[in-house]
C-alpha cells in the first residue's frame, strides 16, 4: 500500500473497476450510502464468508486448547423498541453532539477541538474540526496564525498568549467560550448533548409515536434479545458464542472517508458468553485472534495497531476494550477497524430488567458435581442426604446461577473491505506484450478474498484452443468464481485481471493441444508455470484453503 493514497483517484478506480459505486449516483448520489459493483460484491461476500468460516464454523482452539462452541443467528433489522431502551440507545448514551446556534451545523463533540487562553482575565478560544487532538493542534495553530490580529480580539489575545490550552468539546470547561469551527461562522456551540443516531420509521400505516420503530444501529442487541432462545434450543453450555452478520444503520452526522463512515453498513459481530471469572482470559483470546485474522487475510502487521482504550474512553458498560486500528491511507492516525469489548454483564442484565425475563445461566454440571461430592458422605442415610441437599440449595446453589459476562468482537464488513482494497492497491511495473516494462495497477488480494479466483484464456481463438479453454472454464466454474476471456491481446487480458486482483491466469496454448498442459501465471510474481490441466483445480484449492 502506498503510504498515502489519493482517495479521489482511488474512489474513481474503485468505480471504474466495479468495486464501489456511490448510491443512486444518477440522481446526484446520497451522502453516506454506497453500492458494491460486480467485483465489490464478490469481494465483500468473500470477506463475510471467510469471517463466518473462520469464526463460526471453524474457530481455532480456545486458550486452554479446548474446542470453541459457536453458533449463528440472523435477526430482524427492526425490533421491539424496548430493545433500544434497554440497550441505552433510546434516551441514554450515544455520541454527544454540539450544535452551532448560528449556522445550525451539528458536530460530534469529540471531534471539535479548541485552543484556549485567558488574556487580561478574559477567556478566549478558537476551534477546528479534527479526528483527534494530535490532528487538531497544527490546524488550530494554523487558524490562529491566519486570524487578523488587529481586527479580531480573539486572534489578538491568542497570539499574545504565552501558553495555549487544548480541549475537545467533550472536555472543555463550562467557563470557556465555544466558537463554531465552521469556516466563516462566528456562532457559538451548544454544550455537548446526547444525540440519537438511530434512523426512525413506523411499523404499520399510522405514523404515530406508538408505532415508532428504529433501524438497528448494531447487530449485537438482536443477539442479546435471543440469548435465551439460542440457549434453550441448542442446549449450549458456557462458554459459547453467537455470531451475526448483517446491516446496521446510523444517521452519522458527518459521513466521510469513502465507505469508512457510512450511514448504512454491515457488521460482523460475535457475543461470546462466559463465566465472569473467565472473562479476562476470553477477552485476551478474542483480541489476539481477531488481530491475527486480519494479518492472515493480507493486512500487513505494521498497518494494524491494536489500541487498548484508556479508562476515560471506555463505553459506560465496558470493563476493557481494544480497538483494532488500521492505517487507512486517508489519515495520519490509525482508525478503528474493529472493537473488541469486554462488556461485563451489562447487556444481559439490562434486557433482563427491562423484559422481566430471567437471563441468568444455570451451571447445572457444576451444581451436580458439588451435590455429588458433598452428598457422598451421606449415601447410606436418605434423611440426612435430603437435609444436606436442602442446606446446599439454600446456601450454595446461587453461585451456580449468574449472568454471564460477554466479550464482543465487533467488526465492520465495509471497513474491512475498504482496508483490503487500500492494502491491495499496488502500482508496479510488468513487461508489456513486447517485453517492455510498463506501469500496471494490480490489486494484490489474498486469494481467499479475491473476487475472481482464476481467468482462463485461449492464447489465440483458433486451432481448437478456444474450445479447450472453454471446456476447462466449465470444469472449474462449479467450484470457483472463474472467468473466461478470449478478447484482445493476451497482455491486455493479463492487465485486466491484475486490476481485478485475480490471483491466477490460465492459458491454453499450442502445447495444451499436444500434451494437455497449460500455463498458470501468478499475479504477484508474474511467474508462469506449466502444469497438466488436470492439476489446475488442485492448485486453486490449495491457494484458497482456509488452513
Ligand atoms: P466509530 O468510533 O468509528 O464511530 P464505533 O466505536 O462507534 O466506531 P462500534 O459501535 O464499536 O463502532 O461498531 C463496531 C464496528 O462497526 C466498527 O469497528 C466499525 O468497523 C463498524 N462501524 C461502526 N460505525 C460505522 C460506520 N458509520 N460506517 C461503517 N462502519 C462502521
Amino acid at each position: 500500500m502506498p503510504t498515502k493514497l489519493d482517495m479521489a483517484k482511488f474512489a474513481k478506480f474503485c468505480k471504474d473497476m466495479g468495486f464501489v459505486f456511490q448510491s443512486s449516483e444518477i440522481y446526484g448520489g446520497i451522502n453516506g450510502f454506497w453500492d458494491y459493483g460486480p467485483l465489490g460484491v464478490e469481494l465483500k461476500r468473500n470477506i463475510k464468508e471467510a469471517w463466518w468460516q473462520d469464526m463460526v464454523r471453524n474457530p481455532p482452539p480456545g486458550p486452554d486448547g479446548q474446542e470453541i462452541r459457536m453458533v449463528g443467528l440472523d435477526c430482524s433489522i427492526i425490533m421491539n423498541p424496548n430493545v433500544w431502551v434497554a440497550s441505552g440507545h433510546v434516551g441514554g448514551f450515544s455520541d454527544p453532539m454540539v450544535d452551532c446556534l448560528k449556522c445550525k451545523k451539528r458536530f460530534r463533540a469529540d471531534k471539535v477541538h479548541f485552543a484556549c487562553a485567558v488574556v487580561d482575565s478574559a477567556p478566549h478560544a478558537i476551534s477546528v474540526e479534527a479526528d483527534n487532538a494530535t490532528d487538531a493542534e497544527p490546524l488550530l495553530k494554523e487558524k490562529i496564525a491566519k486570524l487578523d490580529k488587529k481586527k479580531h480580539p480573539v486572534g489578538r489575545a491568542l497570539k499574545a498568549a504565552a501558553q495555549l490550552e487544548y480541549h475537545s468539546a467533550t472536555a472543555l470547561p463550562a467557563s470557556w467560550p465555544r466558537p463554531c469551527p465552521a469556516e466563516d461562522c462566528d456562532g457559538t456551540l451548544t454544550e455537548p448533548r446526547a444525540f440519537n443516531l438511530m434512523f426512525e420509521s413506523h411499523a404499520g400505516p399510522i405514523a404515530s409515536d406508538e408505532n415508532k420503530v428504529y433501524l438497528r444501529p448494531e447487530t449485537a442487541q438482536g443477539i442479546f434479545a435471543n440469548y435465551k432462545n439460542v440457549l434453550d434450543s441448542s442446549r449450549l453450555k458456557l462458554p459459547f458464542g453467537i455470531a451475526q452478520v448483517g446491516k446496521a444503520f446510523r444517521n452519522e452526522i458527518n459521513p466521510r472517508n469513502f465507505t469508512f463512515r457510512s450511514r448504512e453498513f454491515e457488521q460482523m459481530e460475535i457475543e461470546f458468553f462466559c463465566h465472569p471469572n473467565e472473562s479476562r482470559k476470553w477477552y485476551e483470546y478474542w483480541r489476539d485472534l481477531r488481530r491475527q485474522w486480519y494479518s492472515r487475510l493480507g493486512l500487513k502487521s505494521e498497518n494494524l495497531v491494536p489500541r487498548e482504550q484508556g479508562q476515560e474512553e471506555l463505553a459506560h458498560y465496558s470493563v476493557g476494550t481494544t480497538d483494532i486500528e488500521y492505517m487507512f491511507p486517508f489519515s495520519d492516525e490509525p482508525q478503528e477497524l474493529e472493537g473488541v469489548a469486554h462488556r461485563g454483564d451489562f447487556d444481559l442484565s439490562a434486557h433482563s430488567s427491562r423484559s422481566g425475563k430471567d437471563l441468568k445461566y444455570f451451571d447445572e454440571e457444576g451444581w451436580n458435581a458439588l451435590l455429588q461430592a458433598r452428598l457422598e458422605a451421606f449415601k447410606d442415610d436418605k434423611a440426612k442426604r435430603e437435609e444436606e441437599k436442602k442446606k446446599l440449595e439454600k446456601e450454595e446453589k446461587a453461585q451456580f446461577q449468574f449472568v454471564p459476562h460477554v466479550i464482543e468482537p465487533s467488526a465492520g464488513a465495509d471497513r474491512f473491505t475498504l482496508a483490503v482494497l487500500c492494502e491491495a492497491y499496488t502500482e508496479d511495473t510488468a513487461p508489456d506484450a513486447k517485453g517492455n516494462p510498463e506501469t500496471r495497477i494490480v490489486m494484490k488480494f489474498h486469494p481467499r478474498l479475491a473476487p475472481i479466483k482464476a481467468a482462463i484464456f485461449p492464447l489465440v481463438n483458433k486451432d481448437g484452443m478456444d474450445e479447450e479453454a472453454k471446456k476447462l472454464y466449465r470444469e472449474l466454474k462449479p467450484f470457483f468464481n472463474v472467468v473466461y476471456d478470449q478478447s484482445g491481446a493476451i497482455g491486455r487480458r493479463y492487465r485486466r485481471q491484475d486490476e481485478a486482483g485475480t490471483p491466477f491466469c490460465i492459458t491454453v496454448d499450442g502445447d495444451t493441444m499436444k500434451d494437455g498442459t497449460v500455463t498458470i501465471r501468478d499475479r504477484d510474481t508474474l511467474k508462469q508455470e506449466r502444469i497438466p490441466k488436470s492439476e489446475v483445480r488442485k492448485v486453486l484449492e490449495k491457494a484458497l484453503s482456509p488452513v
